[in-house]
């Protein structure tokens, strides 16, 4: 039985003050998400880690937006994965669309951070999704498989269950243009698919999320979808009152 999960990406907006008030808030939240064996958290910009981490529920997770494959070295602005480890984290954001668009972030590049963070015990939330030019020519189920296939081969199979992955089009990011819950639904179970076929039966235990413009009003519909595990939401995670009708209306 997979748990629900829902993650917030809070992109690079919040002071650490603005993140600390956030996590002061968020407590009974994150409490009542736990009772009703929800997963939640949110992933704040680097900065912001230490003061979520040490301000919110124990339960709350906290996901860093990116890392470094490599423990240490001469790689200037980059963050490594035992200085998170450090801060107590375990959780880290891989591959996200804007990450892959601004960053030079490739499938390649994803999976030695992946291989790094299981060898880490940490949980790699890896997003795949295709761009709108790649929607409009019917790409959606090639570009997805590639991502796939590139970023999960040959990882720690005894690990794998941790991992979650997120379909996000990129089409659909801080658009307002929902996907439908059909196309979810399909390339969430499509992706399921494709990890049975490289991974075996560890398929079924890792947790799919979907993303893309979900807000209180239409996350319960992704939700119900049967290989619709999450979401991870950027804008409307951003406010209190919007974080908490996320919770409130998959319940
Ligand atoms: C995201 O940042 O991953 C995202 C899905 O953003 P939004 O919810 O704003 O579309």
């Amino acid at each position: 039985m997979r748990r629900k999960l829902l993650l917030g990406n809070w992109k690079m907006n919040k002071l650490a003050s603005e993140a600390k008030e956030f996590a002061l808030q968020s407590k009974a939240l994150i409490q009542k998400a736990k009772e009703n064996n929800v997963d939640m958290g949110v992933a704040p910009t680097y900065l912001s880690l230490q003061a979520v981490k040490e301000n919110a529920s124990k339960d709350m997770i906290v996901a860093a937006q990116n890392v470094h494959f490599k423990e240490s070295g001469a790689f200037t602005g980059e963050v490594s994965i035992p200085m998170l480890k450090e801060l107590g984290l375990d959780w880290v954001i891989i591959g996200h669309s804007e990450r892959r668009t601004y960053d030079n972030e490739t499938n390649e590049k994803c999976h030695l951070k992946m291989e790094a963070l299981l060898a880490n015990d940490m949980v790699p939330v890896y997003c795949v999704g295709e761009t709108l030019a790649q929607f409009e020519a019917g790409q959606t189920k090639e570009v997805v498989k590639e991502q796939v296939e590139v970023g999960l081969r040959g990882l720690d199979l005894s690990k794998l269950s941790r991992l979650v992955v997120a379909y996000e089009p990129v089409w659909s990011i801080g658009t307002g243009k929902n996907a439908s819950t059909e196309i979810a639904q399909d390339v969430c179970k499509f992706i399921r698919d494709v990890m049975r076929e490289l991974l075996g039966d560890v398929a079924d235990e890792i947790r799919i999320l979907y993303g893309g413009s979900v807000k209180p009003e239409n996350i319960r519909a992704y939700l119900s979808c049967p290989d619709v595990d999450g979401a991870l939401v950027g804008g409307a995670s951003l406010k209190i009152e919007s974080y908490e009708g996320l919770l409130n209306n998959i319940l």
